[in-house]
């Protein structure tokens, strides 16, 4: 079978002060079909520009692709116009941000907005937009839909609220939901609910997601497949009982002793001593790691680690591993 999408050495640069810096630096890997793929690393190392990137969201005049393609069911979606690509977006592939930062419009009833994302790809009556809006209210969980259709957003609570945007992501049951921190302002209870809704929903409608995140415990309960991204790139990828039980990347490891106990507000991953360097200080050569990773050794400054597999399945940028040196001359 064919991956549903395939991300092939992306690179997303950003304008800072005039000049443009690699936020994600040749990213490459495949969602199958009703698989759940999760991106983890912390704030700042590319996730949501990489998430941007596919959907060709990025801010424009700032942010750009330089590098790279992404094929959707076969198509480039580089070489599609906007036009084109407005009807990929919802349509094909939807996404979902964290609830703060979610589009609901506060001057138009819930209704009105589901609605409106049913209109953008289908042709129906009114009547029918709002019979069908207030059923996909029903399969996001909120009970009372013929009520709530009619209500606005501040009048709904965080977790109601996004299981809105859920229903207006699903509207046209897109084959790739992208999820970026979609439970991370929420508080455990109803993060829990709201990944159960996720779980069920890509059952039923065979969708594959994207479930960008920086918890851990999140990554265990949803996902097939894992990424890890460290500043702007991939250093770990495999499926998710392994990453568990046989992480490689140092960095990966520091993430597994840095998971948040259930009972306790962890805000990002904070138990990992340093930060992750900014786009403008990122080193030119090397392991991008070096300076917070415990197993550094004098050639992780000298030398890049290329992604590459120790083992069927398992890919893995470290010079600890002989897999990751590049060949004689071949350092980049
Ligand atoms: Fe650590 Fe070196 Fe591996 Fe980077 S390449 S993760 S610095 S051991
Ligand atoms: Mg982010």
């Amino acid at each position: 079978d064919a991956p549903l999408l395939e991300v092939k050495n992306l690179e997303t640069a950003f304008d800072i002060d005039g000049k443009y810096y690699n936020a994600v630096d040749g990213v490459s890997f495949k969602v199958n079909r009703r698989q759940v793929l999760g991106v983890v690393g912390e704030s700042g190392c590319g996730k949501s520009v990489m998430s941007l990137s596919i959907m060709k969201l990025l801010p424009k005049g700032i942010g750009k692709i330089g590098n790279g393609e992404v094929v959707f069911e076969g198509r480039n979606l580089e070489n599609l116009s906007e036009r084109e690509m407005n009807k990929v977006r919802g349509k094909d592939i939807s996404m979902i941000f964290q609830e703060p930062m979610t589009s609901l419009n506060p001057v138009f009833t819930v209704g009105f907005q589901v609605q409106e994302a049913l209109f953008n790809h289908m042709k129906i009556s009114k009547k029918e937009a709002r019979m069908k809006s207030i059923a996909l209210l029903k399969s996001v969980g909120i009970s009372r839909p013929e009520k709530i259709v009619d209500e606005y957003p501040h009048q709904l609570s965080g977790g109601m609220r996004q299981r809105v945007m859920i229903a207006i992501s699903i509207a046209c049951q897109p084959k790739l939901l992208i999820a970026d921190e979609p439970t991370t302002a929420l508080d455990v209870t109803v993060q829990a609910q709201i990944l159960e809704l996720l779980k069920e929903i890509q059952e039923v409608n065979d969708m594959s997601i994207i479930l960008i995140t920086h918890d851990l415990g999140v990554v265990a309960e949803m996902c097939d497949e894992v990424v890890v991204m460290y500043a702007g790139r991939i250093v770990e990828r495999t499926d998710v009982e392994t990453l568990f039980y046989n992480p490689k990347h140092p960095y990966t490891e520091l993430l597994m002793g840095a998971i948040p106990k259930l009972d306790e507000e962890v805000e990002e991953l904070s138990s990992i001593k340093g930060i992750v360097p900014s786009l403008k200080n990122m080193p030119e050569v090397g392991c991008r790691f070096a300076n917070r990773c415990p197993k550094a050794m004098p050639e992780c400054m000298e030398i890049t680690p290329k992604l590459a597999e120790t083992d069927k399945g398992h890919e893995v940028a470290c010079l600890l591993y002989e897999s990751s040196k590049p060949a004689e001359g071949m350092n980049v």
